[in-house]
């Protein structure tokens, strides 16, 4: 695989339509263009807890600088106390998770709202709190480098856990088809949420496939790849980060 030396300029965008501010990555001439963008998707491979955990402090103790350097700013998503809250299905809540700050951003100010559009569009009631169970954000950087989850930018969802205004408890579960239209809905506003605040175009014409990947793909049956894309100034910023 060709290496693709990356630049990284720290220019601060989002004085207009982008609600963050983030550094513009350049990419270098190298970059195979005629690469299937979505491979780098769908070969994700996103490390479970105590991976990921090894991930860092491998990275650490080897002063590995190359796969801990971000090209994104990071932040930790508090799993257990944080305005949406969440666990690694299978495991407790994480008191720290490393999660890129801006996909941490729409996490918490995002997901409820189209949730919420969601809920509307099929049984209703009012979101009192939200749980997301979910397969990981962290990919390995040398395995995938061109992945969202590489820069902790993504997350895949398996469960919406809902708790309603009135104390009802719901559940949605993305691989279970009957919620298929619970999830369309959540991706469509999703991507409307995505091309309005982050400036991203909608993704193939098609607004739920905008800043998601789903059942329409073989490997997405079981969870939904969510992300916040790169773009810069209404374009996606690199060919490869753009789901
Ligand atoms: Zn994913």
């Amino acid at each position: 695989m060709k290496v693709t030396k990356i630049i990284m300029v720290l220019a601060l965008l989002g004085l207009g339509a982008n609600a963050l501010a983030e550094p513009v990555v350049t990419f270098e001439e190298g970059t195979n263009q005629f690469e299937d963008a979505s491979q780098a998707n769908e070969h994700e491979y996103v490390l479970n807890p105590e991976e990921e955990e090894r991930y860092y402090l491998e990275a650490q103790q080897k002063g590995d600088f190359d796969i801990l350097n971000f090209k994104f700013p990071q932040e930790h998503w508090f799993e257990c106390e944080d305005e949406v809250t969440g666990n690694f299905l299978n495991y407790k809540c994480a008191s720290r998770r490393q999660i890129s700050s801006i996909l941490n951003d729409y996490l918490q100010k995002h997901v409820t709202g189209c949730v919420q559009e969601a809920l509307d569009s099929v049984d209703g009631g009012t979101i009192e709190k939200l749980h997301i169970v979910h397969d990981g954000i962290l990919g390995d950087k040398r395995h995938s480098p061109r992945s969202l989850h590489a820069e902790n930018r993504a997350i895949d969802i398996r469960i919406f856990d809902v708790t309603t205004t009135e104390g009802v408890k719901k559940k949605y579960v993305y691989e279970d088809k009957k919620n298929r239209d619970f999830f369309l809905k959540f991706r469509t506003c999703w991507g409307h949420v995505i091309s309005e605040n982050n400036d991203c175009p909608i993704y193939a014409g098609t607004p739920h496939r905008t800043g998601s990947i789903g059942w329409e793909d073989k490997n997405h049956q079981h969870h939904m790849h969510t992300s916040v894309p790169y773009c810069v100034n209404g374009k996606y910023g690199n060919y490869f980060y753009q789901r």
